[in-house]
């Protein structure tokens, strides 16, 4: 109860925080396996970064921060996806990016030279598939 009351107002432990703490602990561990003390510098500012962000009051603030860090992670995470699709589709598709737009367009393989018509922007380009 009286943590909560504590707690009240504050941001509390968001996904930055959690990653600056699990990167603080990857730190000290090369920090002692390498020897090198003065990294440990760095594990005791990620922890109190992370202690600071959960404390903290500016509620706006934090999680412009934090919802920067899932956009991130979210456009990493699509570019592998789309990564994998070009793989996965290399013999049936290929994939280009409109010149004005740079939307991604899928057109199937083996075509010869086509006009490639973008569907966002109705750009034309031509392109051997
Ligand atoms: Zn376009």
């Amino acid at each position: 109860m009286g943590l909560q009351r504590f707690m009240y107002g504050r941001n509390g432990v968001d996904q930055l925080a959690v990653l600056v703490l699990i990167a603080s602990v990857l730190v000290l561990f090369v920090a002692s396996a390498l020897k090198v003390s003065w990294l440990q510098v760095v594990y005791y500012a990620g922890v109190f970064y992370a202690l600071y962000r959960t404390l903290s009051r500016d509620l706006v603030k934090r999680r412009k921060e934090n919802h920067l860090l899932l956009q991130k992670v979210k456009s990493v995470t699509s570019w592998f996806g789309i990564q994998k699709r070009i793989v996965q589709e290399r013999k049936t598709h290929r994939h280009f990016k409109c010149p004005s737009c740079k939307q991604r367009l899928r057109v199937p393989v083996g075509k010869g030279k086509i006009t490639i018509t973008c569907s966002k922007c109705g750009e034309k380009f031509s392109r051997k598939s």
